[in-house]
């Protein structure tokens, strides 16, 4: 995903718009393999912001298949990201000590890592694959979701209780 600023290059204040979409198969997120469920696209700007700052501005849409927080059935989780990235071109030769800045030479920055990056830095803190997922059994392991198993049943079931008491007297 390159964007090509040669005619902004020698312009300070000029930019130039973008669209660009791109097919990536997954991404790392804590050690795992998570796998993109449609496109990368990101659509913006780019400005010459002036000693070999270009400014990149705009907009990430994408989806991942992730698992659900409570039944761990993978989930589509879409992004809606906005973003701003300094990118600093190496033939300005500027000591800088903005761990903000990415740095690039030629007319053209590559920009997919950073995406990426944006994509892991907005990571939702919990993923569910619906807002009542019932989650898993804790003794059994079934989806509760989809079957209703015994444990569940003995341990809250009144009826059950008092018999245990009976049980106990004796
Ligand atoms: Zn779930
Ligand atoms: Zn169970």
């Amino acid at each position: 995903m390159k964007l090509n600023i040669e005619k902004i290059k020698q312009f300070v204040g000029k930019s130039v718009d973008f669209e660009s979409t791109e097919h990536v198969k997954s991404l790392k997120h804590l050690d795992e393999e998570v796998f993109f469920a449609d496109n990368v696209c990101v659509s913006g700007n780019v400005k010459n912001i002036g000693t070999g700052l270009f400014e990149v501005t705009g907009k990430i849409k994408t989806a991942v298949y992730y698992s659900c927080y409570r039944c761990l059935e993978k989930t589509r989780v879409s992004f809606n990201i906005d973003f701003s990235i300094k990118f600093s071109d190496l033939s300005f030769n500027i000591e800088s000590k903005n761990e903000d800045v990415i740095r690039f030479s030629g007319d053209e920055i590559e920009i997919l890592p950073q995406i990426i990056n944006e994509i892991i830095l907005n990571w939702p803190a919990q993923v569910l694959c619906k807002p009542d997922c019932k989650g898993l059994c804790q003794k059994c392991g079934a989806n509760l979701n989809i079957t209703e198993c015994d444990c569940k049943r003995i341990q809250i079931d009144p009826r059950f209780a008092v018999l245990k008491k009976l049980k106990d007297v004796e």
